[in-house]
């Protein structure tokens, strides 16, 4: 089960992206900028999770594809 993580950082859209911490994507924030998740058997959990800490939650594109919305 992939652990997932949040960057801190919105994107200029406004949108904080959930990333797969193992992705090889080259999509992952730097580690000061994530905010760990934990464990989950998809990006919808992940998702679910990240959006008690932000308002707007997408999965990334590379590495949460089946989040990804926008
Ligand atoms: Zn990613």
């Amino acid at each position: 089960m992939p652990i997932y993580c949040v960057n801190k950082h919105a994107q200029s859209n406004g949108d904080h992206e959930v990333h797969d911490v193992t992705s090889a994507h080259g999509c992952l924030p730097v580690p000061w900028n994530r905010v760990d998740l934990g464990y989950h058997p998809s990006c919808t959990g992940a998702v679910a999770k990240a959006q008690r800490y932000y308002a707007n939650v997408d999965g990334c594109r590379w590495c949460a594809t089946l989040c990804h919305t926008s």
